[in-house]
């Protein structure tokens, strides 16, 4: 997760001090994205004040965004702090053609089954728009 501080800004959605959101390699499916605090804090109680303060608005922000950009009718917000311990969260639009035993949790079996780092990317601006409308001054924090 730190490393993609330096990952190209193509795939990010918006960037501001504390929260990055973007597309990320190996989670590539169109309509996911992981919002991810910018420096190394791991798990939800690794964050501090201020990261657990915003962190409500962006994770909403995004959301809402990416539920408007893809028309899904459900939208998840997902936490494991496992494998990855630097604290994000992927949210991923669920389609109306995902069938019943990929929603919820066993929506992760799309990691490879719907893997598609093109059509994925294409989202992005869209979602950026959408973004920058919904979250007002928040979303035009510059991506840096
Ligand atoms: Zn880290």
């Amino acid at each position: 997760m730190c490393g993609l501080e330096q990952s190209e800004d193509t795939g990010v959605v918006f960037r501001d001090p504390l929260w990055s959101a973007e597309t990320v390699p190996g989670y590539d499916v169109p309509g996911w994205f992981v919002l991810r605090a910018r420096r190394h804090a791991e798990r939800v109680t690794g964050l501090n004040e201020a990261e657990l303060a915003s962190f409500g608005p962006r994770a909403r922000d995004l959301v809402a965004a990416v539920t408007e950009a893809t028309g899904a009718p459900a939208t998840y917000l997902l936490a494991f702090g496992e494998n990855h311990r630097h604290f994000h969260v992927l949210v991923t639009a669920r389609g109306a053609d995902v069938p019943a035993d990929r929603r919820n949790g066993d929506i992760l079996r799309l990691r490879t089954e719907r893997a598609d780092p093109a059509a994925a990317a294409r989202l992005v601006p869209e979602v950026r728009r959408a973004h920058l409308r919904l979250a007002g001054e928040a979303g035009r924090a510059p991506v840096a």
